[in-house]
């Protein structure tokens, strides 16, 4: 029997969870163990922040530069996030996709509701618990040396993204990495198994039948 390479297609895994509730962790700690993952690059109108790189951390735009964009139809989702616009580039997701490998997206409910709109099949959604919220405070307060009016901003906000959790395909509560990583690990492992993703399967399977 010839040898077939099982082509499949690429998920969009949208991780989602309050700032502080260990996303970011989870997220590089993936994208070094999963060569077929790569992290969706959003552009936003927000300034960069300490260390923060151009291109690979944000896409740093001008309103009107991200403005053209969204006219010309370059972003998949675009939302307005506490008072800064950010948007997911198109190209970049869909060059990868069509090589048959998996794109993180790190955007919020907004975002997450306009791609289950656009692209539900390729979809699966994460959205990641902290423990509490004394924990959640714990860590926000450890983070920086942030006023205790930022801490406080950053509880109303986790507070209103924590209420979309029930629109999620997954949910997990973040209370030890290791166990957290294993969690979308295993999400990806289950989800790159769908029947319906495996474009390749039925040429493998008739080739493998008229070769018995
Ligand atoms: P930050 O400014 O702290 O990096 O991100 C603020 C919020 O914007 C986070 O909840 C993050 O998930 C969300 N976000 C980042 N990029 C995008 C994007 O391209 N689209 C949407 N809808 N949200 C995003």
């Amino acid at each position: 029997m010839a040898g077939y390479s099982l082509t499949r297609r690429g998920l969009m895994l949208v991780l989602s969870s309050p700032s502080g509730a260990g996303k970011t962790t989870v997220a590089r700690a993936l994208l070094e163990t999963e060569s077929d993952l790569k992290m969706s690059v959003s552009a936003t109108t927000r300034a960069p922040r300490p260390g923060e790189k151009d291109g690979a951390d944000y896409f740093f735009v001008t309103s009107d530069a991200f403005n053209g964009m969204v006219a010309r139809g370059e972003f998949l989702e675009h939302a307005r996030v506490f008072g800064n616009l950010y948007g997911t580039p198109r190209a970049a997701v869909e060059r990868q996709l069509a090589a048959g490998r998996d794109v993180l997206f790190d955007i919020d409910w907004q975002g997450t509701q306009q791609l289950r709109e656009t692209a539900p099949e390729d979809l699966v959604t994460i959205f990641i618990l902290p423990p509490s919220l004394t924990e959640l405070e714990r860590r926000l307060r450890s983070r920086a040396q942030d006023s205790d009016d930022t801490v406080r901003h950053r509880m109303d906000r986790a507070n209103s993204e924590m209420s979309h959790w029930a629109e999620y395909d997954y949910v997990f509560v973040n209370r030890d990495l290791a166990a957290s990583i294993a969690n979308v690990r295993t999400i990806m492992v289950a989800e790159r198994l769908k029947r319906s993703r495996q474009v390749g399967m039925s040429e493998f399977v008739n080739a493998m039948r008229l070769d018995g």
